[in-house]
């Protein structure tokens, strides 16, 4: 049985795939490609242009151009609004094109790609031309014999650097708000999954975005991303993915021309669970869901579980048996619960990580490539590790896989010790049946999002984004347009 209905997913894809720049496809300055591999099979999906900093020069030129043109900037809000809609629309009418190179560039599973990831990435481009032409100004309170104006303007050129888990879910987060203010963009996809940018951009084109407004340079991050970074003519650099490489572009930034950086980085969010939890198997579904769905590459996955003592037994035995029940397989299979990792060097890294973890931790289940699964593939099967020791690498370091850290608390205060004891602030849940400990611990939680009595909430309309080491700024919400405008005041002297 297949998920699709208007194309056939073992159709071999075309096999060469552009830049995106100035409102046409280009091959890279150098000619050169890179393979992009299905992490299901190990096979290779398309050559995919090899961007480097001529491209990426070539793409910051463009955009801008049309940003000096006003065909976008100076635009009405309303036209601008009409225009993103319109592309909204076309990102729906293609939701089985961009589902499907999703689920084989990413191993992503073909019933999130079509029905949550494409979908929402349309309804967040929606809400944000909705926002374009309702965002006023101010009216500063100065004395009455002056007037002060303060507009919101766009900033110019924006970059984007995203990852790959939800590839262009991440990039409309950054897109929808940049575009939507009178920016002009140039991204760069991950290396991993850039086929659905590629598809993406040309339906920028189809929708009637002026040339230039909107690029897509594709290639290696240590490339293309560093040339976009290190750019004197990028305003500023939206970033979604680790620490590691938002401390490079905090640091291309200081080297070049002091443009605004907004990371949104990694996470190691915990689960505090109570004794006073009545349904327990709530709480399992939650935890479980929280760690392995997208096969635990989410940045704010809920990969430790911090739980009291008194139930400590009850309730790891309930997660493990929702563990072995899954059904790991190919992402295209409506039957799979779980997919591969996105590359079989990001199998091979989280393996190591629980071979170190296991070494001082007790392995619960998984831990190992699951038999019966093509060994091209990059399965890795749910793995929990119980009495992860404080000090330890995987109570602090992100794996970005399907593994959970289970450690035992005595006392609520050394459960939101435990909580915030990482460098990381990024997300957190409470399981709980008392309101007054819900208030106090979420209250007391270093983390940009709380749930109480479940994982991972995420809407439009509110803010997304951490404190700590997991990055500043928002994505989402209507707080996402401050990142791409700048304040300016204009006094009107008496
Ligand atoms: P990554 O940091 O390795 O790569 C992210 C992007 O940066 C890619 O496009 C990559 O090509 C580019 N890049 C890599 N090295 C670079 C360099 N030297 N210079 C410039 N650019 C470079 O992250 P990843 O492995 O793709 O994604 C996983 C990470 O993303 C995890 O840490 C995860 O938590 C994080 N993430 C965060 C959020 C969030 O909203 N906070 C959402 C999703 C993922």
């Amino acid at each position: 049985m297949t998920l699709f209905s208007t194309l056939d997913p073992t159709a071999p894809l075309s096999p060469d795939r552009d830049l995106f720049i100035d409102g046409a496809f280009v091959p890279a300055a150098s000619s050169e490609t890179f393979a992009t591999v299905d992490p299901a099979t190990g096979a290779t999906l398309a050559q995919v242009a090899r961007g480097g900093e001529p491209d990426v020069d070539r793409a910051v030129a463009a955009a801008r151009r049309a940003f000096a043109s006003g065909a976008w900037s100076r635009r009405s809000p309303a036209a601008r609004k009409a225009v993103l809609l319109k592309l909204a629309d076309l990102i729906d009418a293609n939701v089985e094109e961009l589902a499907l190179l999703e689920s084989l560039d990413g191993g992503k599973l073909a019933k999130d790609t079509l029905q949550w990831d494409i979908p929402g990435t349309a309804a967040i481009l929606r809400w944000y031309a909705e926002a374009a032409d309702k965002v006023y100004g101010e009216v500063a309170p100065v004395d009455p014999a002056h007037l002060a104006v303060v507009t919101r303007e766009a900033l110019g050129v924006v970059g984007a650097v995203v990852p790959w888990n939800y590839p262009l879910e991440m990039a409309m987060w950054k897109i929808a708000p940049a575009l939507a203010t009178g920016n002009s963009m140039v991204l760069k996809p991950a290396e991993q999954t850039p086929l659905s940018a590629l598809a993406f951009a040309r339906l920028t084109a189809e929708a009637g975005l002026p040339d230039g407004v909107f690029n897509v340079v594709t290639g290696y991050g240590a490339e293309a991303g560093q040339a976009l970074g290190l750019h004197m003519d990028v305003d500023a650099l939206a970033f979604t993915g680790s620490t590691r490489v938002a401390k490079l572009f905090m640091s291309y930034s200081a080297q070049s021309n002091l443009k605004q950086v907004w990371p949104e980085c990694g996470g190691k969010s915990a689960n505090l669970v109570f004794p006073d939890v009545a349904d327990l198997d709530a709480v399992a579904d939650a935890a479980a869901a929280g760690i392995f769905a997208c096969s635990g590459q989410v940045c704010s996955a809920n990969s430790r579980l911090l739980v009291h003592r008194d139930v400590h037994d009850a309730l790891v035995e309930r997660i493990s048996d929702r563990a072995r029940a899954l059904r790991i397989g190919s992402p295209l299979d409506p039957a799979t619960d779980m997919g591969p990792l996105v590359s079989a060097e990001q199998r091979e890294s989280v393996l190591a990580f629980v071979e170190r973890g296991a070494a001082q931790a007790r392995l619960v289940v998984g831990g190992s490539v699951p038999a019966d699964l093509p060994t091209e593939g990059a399965y890795v099967a749910p793995t929990i590790l119980d009495g992860v020791a404080t000090d330890s690498e995987l109570f602090h370091e992100e794996v970005f896989g399907p593994v959970l850290a289970v450690t035992t608390f005595d006392t609520e205060e050394e459960a939101i010790a435990l909580a915030n004891s990482t460098r990381y602030g990024l997300a957190a849940s409470v399981f709980t049946d008392s309101f007054a400990r819900a208030n106090r611990v979420s209250g007391a939680l270093t983390a940009g999002t709380v749930t109480i009595n479940g994982v991972d909430a995420l809407d439009v309309s509110v803010p997304f984004g951490g404190f700590k080491q997991s990055g500043f700024g928002r994505d989402l919400s209507l707080h996402a347009m401050d990142k791409y405008t700048g304040l300016k005041t204009r006094w009107f002297s008496g």
